[in-house]
């Protein structure tokens, strides 16, 4: 876990041994995310890496300049060097069988939905609307990326259901490969009530997978904003859904006011938190989470200037939700250049091994299990790497 830490917060580099290991009929290349990259480009590489234990590290390419790890090929084996040190044996993603199928419509299906090793993921929506007065969290890049790439590559800004339904459809063709469906999308704040617009959107989308599905539920995971019961209660009953994620991105009042100002507008730091444990009587234990942006704490010029007290202070923020059900998963931050703190720099790998082990201490005291986003289903927390420990 540490290294994957690692590789996370600094990236890599592809030699060019290890580019011409590459099968694209074999392998899974990098395809369009709701969120943009490192490089700001979309090379033909890798989509990401892989290590022996199955864990998955979820990495973009990175600039040389940036001093990122290698992956190279060393006595015929694809391996991470750092400083010529070659430090574990990696593999590269499978390339799923639905990749390169079109739907009914004629889009791509790696537009529609793309994959991990395990997951499938669904951006029913590539733009959020917190940018509309220039309030989109500050290490985000998601609409910058939308009007470059995802434009570019002619992505709808908003999926169609029926050809979210298709691609979904021909993925679970593919026996063992995928154990779940995540959904994520920017905010919606339009509606009634703030976010019902949201709602709607996503219940269509659910329904649509759903109907790929015999019984009601489906292991599947929504990434979105804090809703209300009520908008929570109506994407319970009315679709298949299994587990709901709203991200506070930082444990901390102030920051958030800074970091996410779109969110504490909308909802604000303390109604977040409430909507994150009142979600728990909805979906069941185990099965709320929120996501932190890992080290954003200590973004400059406001957030903490010591490591120790910017992880002394989320981990006393993370025991709360997660004495109270909530799980607290974070994401290595890497400041992206799309996004406002593209200048900025993470904390040290210490503060990471850290926050991870702490963690994962804090749901082995509270017996909370994170199934839906473990290293299987996501692979992207290196504290839920270490949820299989429990
Ligand atoms: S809510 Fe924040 S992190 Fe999510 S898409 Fe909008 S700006 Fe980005």
């Amino acid at each position: 876990m540490i290294l994957k830490i690692d590789v996370q917060r600094r990236g890599v580099h592809y030699t060019k041994n290890a580019l011409q290991v590459i099968d694209p009929a074999v392998h899974q290349l990098r395809s369009p995310n709701i969120f943009g990259a490192r490089d700001a480009r979309l090379t033909p590489v890798p989509d990401s890496l892989l290590l022996r234990d199955g864990s998955s590290i979820v990495v973009d390419p990175t600039p040389l300049e940036r001093n990122p790890y290698l992956v190279d090929v060393v006595d015929g084996q694809l391996v991470l060097t750092d400083q010529g040190e070659v430090l574990e044996t990696v593999d590269f993603w499978s390339k799923p069988d639905f990749y390169d199928k079109k739907t009914s419509s004629g889009v791509l299906m790696n537009h529609v939905i793309t994959a991990r090793p395990q997951r499938i993921n669904v951006f029913p929506s590539g733009f959020c609307y917190f940018w509309v007065n220039d309030k989109g969290c500050r290490f985000c890049d998601v609409v910058n990326h939308l009007k470059q790439q995802r434009a570019e590559l002619g992505i709808p800004t908003r999926q169609n259901p029926q050809d979210v339904f298709e691609a979904v459809r021909e993925a679970l063709k593919q026996p063992g490969r995928f154990t779940t469906i995540c959904l994520t999308a920017g905010s919606d704040t339009r509606g009634a009530e703030p976010f019902d617009q949201e709602v709607d959107y996503y219940i269509e989308i659910l329904q649509a997978i759903g109907a790929n599905f015999k019984v009601k539920k489906f292991p599947s995971q929504l990434v979105a904003t804090a809703f209300s019961e009520k908008q929570l209660a109506r994407l319970y009953e009315e679709t298949g859904l299994s587990s709901y994620t709203t991200d506070l991105e930082v444990l901390d009042e102030e920051l958030f006011e800074w970091v996410c100002p779109g969110k504490a507008e909308w909802v604000g730091y303390r109604e977040w938190k409430d909507r994150l444990i009142r979600a728990v009587d909805i979906f069941g234990r185990g099965n709320v989470g929120t996501g932190i942006v890992g080290g954003v704490e200590t973004a400059k010029p406001n957030g903490f200037t010591s490591e120790e007290a910017a992880l002394r202070s989320t981990l006393e923020e993370a025991e709360h939700l997660i004495s109270n059900g909530v799980n607290v998963v974070f994401s290595v931050w890497v400041p992206r250049p799309g996004s406002y703190f593209k200048d900025q720099k993470s904390p040290s790998l210490d503060y990471y091994v850290r926050l991870a082990k702490g963690l994962h201490q804090l749901r082995v005291k509270y017996g909370l299990r994170v199934d839906f986003d473990d290293y299987r289903r996501c692979g992207n927390h290196p504290d839920t790497d270490l949820a299989r420990l429990l």
